[in-house]
């Protein structure tokens, strides 16, 4: 389904993406890990061109994109409308409810008709288990519950694949679990996932496929037991003993 290829991304003289292929096949789950600063929210900003690379290609399903052939303002909607992005934090409207953040996309950016966006909505929260809370304002809600009117926010705009950036590192321990959960739910159900994420057994769990950057590289990937159980490289390593 997606299709990356030397993808080159900096922010002046730092080079935050050095030449980075990624391949998603439809349907599966890959999990990126890496230190911190090693480039992994910049390369799925870059997949639904909240930032835009200078160079490389990105594929997803049918919308291609040359990232030097200056795309146009038009492509790069397209590229962003085939993915849905949840954030480390849930970043909803503080004054609409749980609902109504969920209706926003589809009625104001896709403008679908009011009344199915909200039958559809209802029918999301009730997938992630927050059927009693849809009138509920997002600081009536624990972080978790938050998180996952945010799952299905980026739900509700059909998307073809869910990016997750670091989906549970803001969250209290006690609910990181629930929001693991639903994830594993849509996993499931053959949502094709990326997945930012520092929980090590969601990804021995439920990745398909594990890819380890470093320094804006990708320094090892494979299957989640080869990578994450027997590292060939030593920087693997280091960093797993690191959050382990
Ligand atoms: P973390 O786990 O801390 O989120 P990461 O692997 O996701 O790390 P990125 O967020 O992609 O790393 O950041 C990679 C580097 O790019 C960092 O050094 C960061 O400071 C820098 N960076 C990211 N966004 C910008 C920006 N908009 N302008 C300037 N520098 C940026």
């Amino acid at each position: 389904l997606v299709e990356v290829r030397g993808l080159t991304k900096s922010f002046g003289d730092l080079h935050v993406l050095r030449g980075i292929d990624l391949t998603v096949a439809r349907g599966s789950v890959t999990v990126l890990i890496g230190p911190s600063g090693s480039g992994k929210t910049t390369l799925l900003r870059c997949l639904n061109s909240l930032e835009v690379p200078e160079a490389g290609t990105v594929r997803v399903d049918d919308v291609e994109v040359d990232m030097a052939a200056r795309p146009s303002p038009a492509l790069l909607r397209r590229l962003r409308a085939t993915s849905g992005m949840v954030f480390q934090s849930h970043q909803l409207f503080p004054h609409r409810t749980a609902l109504q953040n969920v209706t926003e996309g589809p009625v104001y950016a896709q403008r679908r008709p009011r009344a199915r966006a909200e039958a559809e909505a209802t029918a999301l929260l009730a997938k992630v288990g927050l059927a009693d809370k849809a009138g509920a304002y997002p600081h009536e809600l624990s972080g978790g519950q938050q998180q996952r009117v945010g799952i299905a926010r980026a739900l509700a705009l059909r998307p073809r694949l869910l990016l997750f950036d670091e989906p549970t590192s803001a969250l209290d321990p006690e609910t990181v679990g629930e929001v693991l959960s639903v994830m594993r739910d849509l996993a499931a159900e053959g949502w094709t996932m990326v997945v930012v994420t520092h929980e090590i057994r969601f990804a021995r769990q439920v990745a398909d496929h594990v890819m380890f950057m470093d320094g804006g590289v990708v320094v090892e990937e494979g299957r989640p037991g080869d990578v994450l159980g027997d590292p060939r490289q030593e920087r693997t390593r280091r960093f797993l003993q690191r959050i382990l």
